[in-house]
């Protein structure tokens, strides 16, 4: 299975707790003022990987806590990301994703998201806003955005945030 990325980081401290390698996925819809990753944006811009090559570089480092995917907006590809963050839940990993949309929109699209949501432990959503934006966010760019425990908030049907 393939995926179109834009950068991956293999030891990142700022995209979740611990270290991690975050995918940075190739194409993005949301055109956020201020994106700081506006090169991502283009569709069919960056570079086709498969899911197992980003499986290798997770699995080769033993000091990781977690995969990130970061964007770009990894909701437009959901099935390669699931497969991914399916196998690194298996080894007890976590799995975090950054999206553009906001949980209320994915919730009404559930079916289609659902695969993704599984084996994902925080969702941090929500389009950038710079009016919002803060360096005294942890691991968010601006105000709006939402750390969600992703498992409670589909137990409880409703958003639970994610406590440090
Ligand atoms: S969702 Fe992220 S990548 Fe997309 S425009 Fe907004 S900040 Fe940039």
């Amino acid at each position: 299975m393939d995926l179109r990325i834009s950068d991956i980081i293999s030891d990142s401290i700022v995209d979740g707790p611990g270290l991690r390698l975050t995918v940075f996925l190739q194409g993005c819809i949301h055109n956020c003022k201020g994106c700081h990753n506006p090169e991502t944006h283009n569709l069919d811009g960056g570079i086709i990987v498969s899911a197992e090559y980003i499986l290798e570089k997770f699995f080769e480092n033993p000091l990781l806590d977690g995969i990130t995917f970061s964007g770009g907006e990894p909701l437009l590809q959901p099935e390669p990301v699931a497969f991914i963050a399916e196998k690194v839940k298996e080894k007890g990993f976590n799995v975090i994703i950054y999206t553009g949309f906001v949980w209320e929109k994915i919730i009404e699209k559930k079916d289609d998201f659902i695969g993704v949501l599984k084996y994902t432990d925080i969702l941090i959503d929500g389009p950038f806003i710079e009016e919002l934006k803060s360096y005294d966010l942890d691991f968010k760019g601006s105000a709006n955005q939402r750390a969600i425990d992703v498992s409670k908030s589909l137990f409880y049907n409703k958003i639970v945030l994610w406590k440090y």
